[in-house]
């Protein structure tokens, strides 16, 4: 079963809302920090009375509105009903809560601390770039490890909080605030000597962030300088996990009586994201693509890539899981983490990806296959996947082709 640690059903990555929550943690997309606010809503609810099954129509009217207020409420600079989902994904930086969920992040906050706290000799009198600074913790912990000067760039709100902290942390001779996007950003100095950046989204990719850091390197980068991380891997294994396939993928084929199969359609397609427990995995666990964030391109990130995952004993297969490692190799001591499901949790939790057939394997049998990860044309922050698989087993001969759409 997949487990969630949040404690609520809503793992699903597609959001409805995007309102204001006074709890950040429900968030399912990074980027899209709020859309689970009426499950918050419902676990900060008094116990249920019957009376709330029958809310008429006035009185749902009535919660809508309150529901648009706020709405408005989570933004304060732009009253504007007209917004494209770019606007979304910068207002959501915008709320201290998805930083509080990121700071709160141990694994991922310690690990960017030890790599410059212990790395000292990289940082010093060097010119650092943080790229999107959020909350300006990278750049602090830059600026304490005695770089020579840190140009933080961040294009939400957040950037006039940054611009206080530095201040009311006595480093406003080393840090500068610069409010932007990175891609329109005038920045004061022609180079910098290392560029850092908290940039991996839900299955690494999502959010697409990583052209933003590419294009800062090609632009601002010295030609002998470091990018952190430098190294960034995804990773691909197979679970058993009937339990919540049923809750979250079956459940549509009799609701209540009635066949709401067009529904498990759209969820088959959408991967969850959502924490696995280890004891589900049923077979090795595969490297899909190695980047080289130093060298790569943004085409780099569009790739084919084949795999095969070997069952190490009988089960059942429900699903494929995909997480990614980042490193910084250039550490004294190779330093990163892991977001898969053997590692410490971590809010990127894994990417669940379910598959139409129950696969029976037997230890020692394979499932092979090519997983096809690309930006969606529409909206580069989204990502489709296609994934090809066959098992050819002593229970189960299967091949097919699915397709996905993180959202
Ligand atoms: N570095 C911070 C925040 C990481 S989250 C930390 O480690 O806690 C990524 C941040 O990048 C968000 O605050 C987001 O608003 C910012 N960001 C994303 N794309 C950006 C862009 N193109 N230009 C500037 N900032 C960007």
């Amino acid at each position: 079963m997949c487990i969630n640690t949040k404690g609520n059903t809503s793992g699903s990555i597609n959001p409805r809302y995007y309102f204001i929550s006074s709890s950040s943690s429900s968030k399912t997309l990074k980027w899209r920090l709020f859309n689970t606010h009426s499950s918050t809503m419902t676990d900060a609810m008094p116990p249920s009375k019957f009376e709330d099954a029958d809310e008429t129509i006035e009185e749902a009217a009535a919660a809508t509105s309150n529901m648009e207020e706020d709405s408005a409420m989570c933004e304060p600079h732009d009253s504007s009903t007209d917004k494209t989902s770019a606007d979304y994904y910068f207002d959501s930086y915008s709320h201290f809560g998805i930083h509080e969920e990121m700071l709160k992040d141990v694994v991922r906050t310690k690990t960017y601390q030890n790599v410059i706290y212990k790395n000292k000799f990289l940082f010093k009198d060097k010119i650092v770039l943080d790229v999107g600074a959020g909350t300006g913790i990278l750049s602090l912990f830059c600026a304490k490890a005695g770089a020579k000067h840190v140009y933080a760039i961040e294009c939400s709100q957040m950037a006039d909080m940054a611009q206080e902290i530095v201040k009311a942390n006595g480093f406003s001779n080393v840090i500068t605030v610069l409010k932007g996007k990175v891609e329109e950003i005038d920045l004061p100095v022609p180079q910098v000597d290392i560029i850092i950046s908290e940039w991996m989204g839900y299955f690494l990719l999502y959010e697409n962030m990583l052209n933003t850091v590419l294009y800062a390197r090609d632009k601002w980068l010295v030609s002998d300088g470091i990018v952190l991380p430098d190294n960034a891997t995804l990773h691909l294994t197979a679970i058993e996990d009937s339990e919540y396939k049923e809750d979250k993928i079956e459940f549509w084929k009799n609701v209540y009586g009635f066949d709401m199969s067009c529904i498990r359609k759209q969820s088959m397609m959408e991967p969850l994201v959502d924490t696995v427990d280890q004891n589900q995995i049923v077979t090795n666990c595969q490297l899909l693509k190695s980047m080289n964030i130093s060298k790569m391109t943004s085409g780099d990130a569009s790739f084919t890539a084949p795999f095969k995952l070997v069952a190490e004993r009988d089960d059942y297969i429900h699903a494929l899981v995909a997480y990614f490692d980042v490193a910084f190799t250039v550490c004294h001591k190779m330093t990163g983490f892991s977001t898969g499901p053997r590692s410490k949790n971590t809010h990127w939790k894994q990417t669940v990806l379910y598959l139409e057939d129950v696969l029976t394997i037997c230890q020692g049998e394979f499932v092979v296959g090519t997983m096809t990860v690309t930006q969606n044309k529409k909206n580069p922050r989204d990502i489709d996947i296609t994934l090809k698989y066959s098992l050819n087993g002593r229970r189960c001969n299967v091949s097919r082709t699915q397709e996905y759409k993180m959202r």
